[in-house]
C-alpha cells in the first residue's frame, strides 16, 4: 500500500526535530516564517502573509509579536530567569518592560506547574495585553524570596506585521478536495505540536508522488487565528471540501488515540477505525466534543467540514503537556513514522473510497481460466496460507459486491479483510475486465 522507507525517514525527522524545536514561534514574527522555510526543503509551500488589522470573520489579525530577549535579575545581579535560554519563559505576546520590583509586586507576573515541580509551563496573553514569566516550580522556591527585589526586563515589540500562512494544494483527478491542516505556533514543545507539523510536510511530500482522485489542500496555520484567517480568505475553495484531517501530536509516548468528526460515521471515520484495525493497533477513542483544535472553525455551523484527528499522546491527556516537558526527549521519530503510515492508510481508503459495478453479474466468473485461482500456495495440508486466502477473499467480496452499492469502506467493513488486499483484489478485476470502479 504505502512503501516508506522507514529507517530514512526516522533519520530525517529527527534533523527537522533538531533544527525547528529551538525556534520561538507564535501567533505571527519571524519564528513562524523560518519554520515555514524550512519545512519548505521538504515540501515546497506556497507561503502567504495577512496584514496585522485585517478583519477576518468576527476576529482581527494581531499586530506582530517581534520578541528579542526577557530576563529577570535577583539582587545580586544574576539571571535568575533567561528567555535565551529557554523560549517558554516569556509569556507569549508579554508587552516590554524594563523596571525593578518588589517580591509582592513580581509574583502575580509569575507561573510555575502545580502538579510538576521541574516543568517549566507553556503561557500565552494573546489578546489581553501583558506580560509575564513562566518558571519551574523548583526555581520559583530557590530563587525568589519575599522581601527581595528583582530587576524585570522584556525587550519586544508590536508592530503592523503579518500571519503567514503556508499551504500547498495537490490536484487529484476530482475537483473534490480534502483538508489536511496542521498548526505550528506553539514554540519549543516538541509532540504539541512540532511533531504534527513535520508529520503534515512529509504527508504533503508523500501524496504529491501520487496519482490520487480527490484533490488535498495542506494548510500550515498558527492555531485559531491562522485557520480563521484561512476560511475567512478561503470561503470559495473550501466549498469543494468533502471532509479533513487535523494533524496534532503524533509523536508521543501515550497511546494512539483517534477523535471523530462531529458526524462520527462519515468515510473519514471508518477509514481511521480500519486502519488501525488493519495494523492491529489498539486506540483510544475521543468522541467529538466542539473544543479541541481548528476543526472548531473548519466544522463550524458555516464551513461544515467534518475533520477528525490521528493522535499519539493527544493533546490534554499527557501530563507534559504545554510545559517543557513536551521536549525531544518525550517523542520519538519512530513515532512520528509510525503515525505517518496509518495517515497514509487512512488517505489511500478515502482516496479509493469507490463503488465497483461487475461486467460479469450473471453468476460468477471463472476465476481459474484467467488465472486468478491460486494454484500455489497451497499448504501441505491443503489449506491456503493467510496472505493467499485474504487475496482470494479479497476477489470474491470485490466480485460479489460489485453492484454499485457498496464502497471500498462497506465491503472492508463486512468482510472484515484488509483495505490493502481489497485495493490489491479491485485492480485485478479491474486490469481483467471483470469490474469497473464507480468514482
Ligand atoms: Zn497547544
Amino acid at each position: 500500500m504505502n512503501s516508506i522507507n522507514h529507517q530514512h525517514l526516522t533519520e530525517e525527522v529527527n534533523r527537522y526535530l533538531q533544527e525547528l524545536f529551538p525556534i520561538n514561534r507564535s501567533l505571527t514574527g519571524e519564528g513562524n516564517r523560518q519554520t515555514l522555510d524550512i519545512l519548505s526543503k521538504i515540501v515546497p509551500l506556497t507561503i502567504t502573509d495577512y496584514p496585522s488589522g485585517k478583519q477576518v470573520f468576527d476576529w482581527t489579525i494581531p499586530e506582530e509579536w517581534v520578541m528579542r530577549d526577557g530576563w529577570i535579575k535577583d539582587s545580586s545581579g544574576q539571571k535568575v530567569i533567561d528567555f535565551k535560554k529557554n523560549n517558554l519563559q516569556v509569556v507569549g505576546y508579554s508587552s516590554p518592560i524594563n523596571t525593578t520590583l518588589t517580591y509582592d509586586e513580581l509574583v502575580p507576573h509569575l507561573h510555575y506547574h502545580q502538579s510538576l515541580p521541574e516543568a517549566i509551563p507553556y503561557h500565552t496573553s494573546y489578546y489581553h495585553r501583558n506580560w509575564g514569566f513562566c518558571l519551574s516550580e523548583n526555581d520559583f522556591k530557590k530563587f525568589f524570596q519575599p522581601g527581595e527585589n528583582y530587576q524585570v526586563y522584556i525587550d519586544a515589540e508590536f508592530n503592523k506585521g503579518s500571519l503567514t500562512i503556508g499551504e500547498i494544494l495537490k490536484k487529484g483527478t476530482s475537483k473534490k478536495e480534502y483538508i489536511i491542516s496542521t498548526y505550528f505556533c506553539h514554540p519549543s514543545l516538541a509532540n504539541d505540536n512540532l511533531s504534527g507539523t513535520i508529520l503534515t510536510a512529509l504527508l504533503a511530500r508523500e501524496l504529491l508522488k501520487r496519482k490520487t482522485t480527490y484533490s488535498y489542500r495542506f494548510i500550515f496555520a498558527p492555531e485559531t487565528i491562522g485557520a480563521i484567517t484561512y476560511c475567512a480568505t478561503h470561503q470559495r475553495q473550501l466549498k469543494n471540501t468533502l471532509g479533513g484531517l487535523l494533524i496534532s501530536c503524533v509523536a508521543g509516548q501515550g497511546n494512539y488515540g483517534y477523535k471523530e468528526t462531529f458526524i462520527g460515521s462519515h468515510p473519514i471515520d471508518r477509514a481511521i477505525k480500519l486502519a488501525f484495525r488493519d495494523l492491529a493497533l489498539p486506540f483510544k477513542h475521543y468522541p467529538f466534543e466542539p473544543q479541541g483544535s481548528d476543526e472548531r472553525q473548519y466544522s463550524s455551523p458555516g464551513f461544515r467540514i467534518p475533520i477528525a484527528s490521528i493522535h499519539k499522546s493527544k493533546y490534554h491527556e499527557f501530563p507534559e503537556y504545554h510545559t517543557s516537558l513536551d521536549n525531544l526527549d518525550y517523542i520519538k521519530a519512530e513515532y512520528l513514522v509510525k503515525t505517518l503510515e496509518i495517515y497514509l492508510r487512512v488517505i489511500d481508503t478515502i482516496d479509493n473510497n469507490t463503488t465497483f459495478t461487475s461486467r460479469n453479474p450473471h453468476c460468477e466468473p471463472q476465476l481459474g481460466r484467467r488465472g486468478l485461482y491460486p494454484t500455489t500456495g497451497l499448504t501441505t495440508n491443503n489449506t491456503l496460507d493467510q496472505a493467499k486466502d485474504h487475496e482470494l477473499n479479497a476477489i470474491r467480496n470485490i466480485l460479489f459486491f460489485a453492484d454499485r452499492k457498496h464502497s471500498l469502506i462497506d465491503i472492508a467493513e463486512r468482510s472484515g479483510i484488509p483495505v490493502d488486499y481489497l485495493l490489491a483484489a479491485a485492480n485485478t478485476l479491474e486490469t481483467n475486465s471483470l469490474i469497473k470502479r464507480i468514482v
